[in-house]
């Protein structure tokens, strides 16, 4: 980047024949500086006549004396900055001063001599020359040319211009990109590939220049003009290209509208002129003084297209063109002193390098075949962009394996595949939204029917109690349909029993009513037994139950103790039936040792063990007479 003031020459034409000079001297320094003085004396500028001068003093970078010839100016103001344009910076050269002071004789030079070629054809020479010795680099050159004229752009190397009037020819129009960069809309840009062509096409311009121009009107002086010479460079291969501009600029008269003396339509036309170079000295006002924040550049057409050059990246470069005959002092005193305003300008220049997009995607594509190849080499497969509906399908069913395996150190493994990664990446995002959705919908269902599920729940836990009471009931009811059963299984068996005892078959007696009970109790579950108990003292004919159950018990202590005496009575029968029994056995043996008559006669023991038999068998009867209504 290079900070640097704009550079303000000073070039004094040559008096005519007819012009007296005013006084002016210059004081070049090498070194430093060069100083103009010039001086005024009062009679000139009050009218009055006095001995008394006035003297102004002007710095410049370097002044150029009337004999000064045009390859110095151009060797000392041009050159310096073409080499910059060369080297990728952006350039200026602006001559300003009051109509005929030698702004276009030094910008585009005179016609009558060679050597009295201005700044443009030089530096057209110039730039050609060193493009030539330059093989490093590959260079192209065009050229543009517009001019200024009330306010209007008008492209001077428009072919129509010729068989046109300037002012039906295409304006010329400024637009401005995002980054506040200025396009000139209808301003063509004509290649040049050597010096001969873009002579031509500044001589094509010239042209069209003079022809707007007619002796009653002389466009020239009242209009700006910008010759543009573009360069844009680049290496072979690389995809840096570096563009640069060089404006050259012929403004228009500075003279001041008073003096011009004119009306109407050239008013007009000065009011123009005057006030775009206002507007240029006001922007070269605002430059020059620090923290202005707004420079106002887009009042005129002429400061907008400048506006790069004067305060932005540009090296810039002003020749101040002064008429130095003593009529024109004053002219050239405001000259001057705009210079030195200009002077006080800083500018930075940076390089204009941009990469060239079309080329970075030929080498981007280059690079991308290049992989595509090393990729079928190492892994042996062709690959195309999309992949195959089976390959899909297996991608599928091994995301579904590896969501679905609880293994935490389960891998999903689709090789090195870019393709197949980021599609497995997609899928499992498909598969999160719709479980996030089907989430939600659960959620708002949930909420909103959270109540209805709340009463179903109470209503549901009320039919669980009413269920588990009526399976109490239920088993409470089996309970004592069982009971009644075994009731009257054991009323049978009693009966049965007392009927095998009176035919002499022993038999078990329950010990007492409680252990039916107990009997009873014990095929039932704790929980059946506590509702049996409940049910017991609970039941409307519980006192009657119990009652029974009393009467029961007494019955049945009856029945046991009228068994024991049947047992006993029928034990002493028995006993009695062996005592005759063996009697008889004794009264055969008898017989047998000493029979006699005796032996045959009624044995009076026996017939008292007979009575005895027949006293028991009364009782035993009497007992078994009593039982039924016992057993009952
Ligand atoms: P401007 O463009 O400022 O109005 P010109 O460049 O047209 O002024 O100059 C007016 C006249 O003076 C032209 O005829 C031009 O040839 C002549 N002239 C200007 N400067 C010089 C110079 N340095 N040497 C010789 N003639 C000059
Ligand atoms: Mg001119």
């Amino acid at each position: 980047m290079v900070k640097e003031t704009i550079l303000v020459y000073a070039r004094v034409k040559p008096l005519g024949r007819r012009q007296e000079a005013g006084i002016y001297s210059i004081e070049d320094d090498e070194k430093s500086l060069s100083t103009l003085e010039i001086i005024v004396p009062h009679d000139l500028a009050d009218g009055v006549v006095n001995n008394k001068r006035e003297s102004y003093k002007f710095k410049f970078q370097k002044i150029f004396d009337q004999e000064a010839k045009q390859d110095v100016v151009f060797d000392s103001i041009a050159k310096p900055v073409a080499e910059c344009v060369l080297a990728g910076y952006n350039g200026t050269i602006f001559a300003y001063g009051q109509t005929g002071s030698g702004k276009t004789f030094t910008i585009t030079g005179g016609a009558e001599r060679y050597s009295d070629r201005g700044i443009i054809p030089r530096t057209l020479s110039y730039i050609f020359d060193q493009l030539q010795k330059d093989s490093s680099k590959v260079y192209t050159t065009h050229v543009s040319y517009l001019e200024i004229y009330n306010e209007c752009g008008y492209d001077l190397l428009d072919p129509r211009h010729e068989a046109s009037r300037l002012e039906d020819l295409l304006k010329v129009t400024i637009m401005e990109d995002p980054d506040q960069n200025i396009h000139l809309k209808n301003l063509s840009l004509q290649q040049a590939t050597n010096e001969e062509e873009a002579l031509n096409l500044l001589f094509l311009g010239d042209t069209n220049r003079m022809i707007a121009e007619t002796p009653m009107n002389q466009a020239s002086s009242r209009s700006h003009c910008i010759f543009t010479i573009h360069i844009s460079s680049k290496e072979p291969g690389s995809a840096t290209i570096r563009r640069s501009k060089l404006h050259l600029v012929d403004l228009a008269g500075s003279e001041r509208v008073a003096k011009t003396g004119v009306g109407g339509h050239l008013l007009t036309e000065a009011k123009y002129i005057n006030l775009s170079l206002h507007y240029l000295e006001q922007v070269i006002i605002a430059l020059a003084e620090k923290n202005r924040s707004h420079i106002p550049y887009r009042n005129s057409m002429m400061t907008s297209v400048l506006r790069d050059s004067l305060g932005g990246n540009c090296m810039t470069t002003m020749i101040a063109t002064l008429s130095i005959d003593k009529r024109n002092i004053d002219e050239s005193i405001s000259t001057c002193r705009f210079a030195q305003r200009v002077a006080l300008i800083k500018n930075e220049a940076v390089l204009n390098e941009e990469i060239d997009p079309r080329l970075i995607i030929v080498q981007l594509k280059k690079e991308i075949q290049e992989l595509k190849d090393e990729l079928v080499l190492v892994t042996g497969k062709q690959r195309t962009s999309e992949l195959s509906q089976e390959e899909l399908l297996q991608l599928d069913k091994l995301i579904g394996t590896f969501l679905k395996d609880n293994d935490p150190d389960s891998a999903l493994d689709v090789g090195a595949d870019m393709r197949k990664i980021k599609y497995c990446f997609v899928h499992m995002k498909e598969l999160m939204n719709h479980s996030k959705i089907s989430d939600r919908k659960w959620l708002s269902q949930h909420t909103s029917e959270e109540k209805d599920t709340n009463k179903e729940a109470e209503e549901l836990e009320k039919m669980k109690e009413l269920l588990q009471q009526r399976d109490n009931e239920i088993s409470i009811l089996y309970i004592l349909v069982n009971m009644l059963k075994k009731e009257k299984k054991k009323a049978q068996d009693a009966l049965f029993q007392l009927n095998a005892a009176s035919a002499g078959i022993p038999c078990a007696v329950p010990s007492s009513a409680d252990d039916y009970y107990l009997s009873v109790g014990e095929n039932m579950s704790l929980g059946c037994q506590e509702a049996f108990e409940v049910f017991k003292r609970d039941h409307a004919d519980s006192v009657t139950t119990e009652d029974n159950k009393q009467l029961l018990k007494q019955r049945f202590a009856e029945a046991k103790c009228l068994g024991e005496k049947l047992n006993e009575v029928r034990n002493k029968i028995n006993n009695l039936k062996g005592k005759i029994t063996q009697r008889h056995i004794q009264k055969a043996a008898l017989a047998v040792s000493s029979p006699s008559e005796e032996l045959n006669m009624l044995d009076p023991v026996e017939e008292k063990l007979r009575m005895q038999i027949e006293e028991e068998k009364k009782r035993y009867y009497f007992c078994l007479k009593l039982l039924p209504s016992c057993g009952r």
